[in-house]
């Protein structure tokens, strides 16, 4: 059930899994994509707003798990829940 035709990235905080780069590199670099699902940007939010994934996470499900980016339009059938269950499911 996971096709690799291209590869995809996974938000550690959300679970969306379309991300265009890995959110860190195996030598730790941040990618500076901002997760259009939860705002969640890579090397800001985190090294330099403080903001854990977990944190995060907690907070924006306390908002409602709203899609943030304006931009970039939610994949058909995406279901928040969902992907915050996969995510927790296989602890990547
Ligand atoms: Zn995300």
């Amino acid at each position: 059930m996971s096709p690799k035709k291209t590869q995809r990235h996974t938000c550690p905080v959300c679970g969306f899994d379309r991300l265009k780069e890995a959110p860190r590199s195996s030598s730790g670099g941040a990618s500076f994509e901002i997760c259009p699902a939860c705002g969640f940007q890579f090397g800001v939010s985190d090294d330099d707003d403080g903001i854990s994934p977990e944190e995060w996470r907690e907070d924006w499900i306390a908002r409602g798990m709203e899609w943030t980016s304006k931009g970039i339009r939610p994949p058909r059938g995406w279901r928040p829940e969902e992907r915050l269950a996969a995510l927790k499911g296989k602890d990547a």
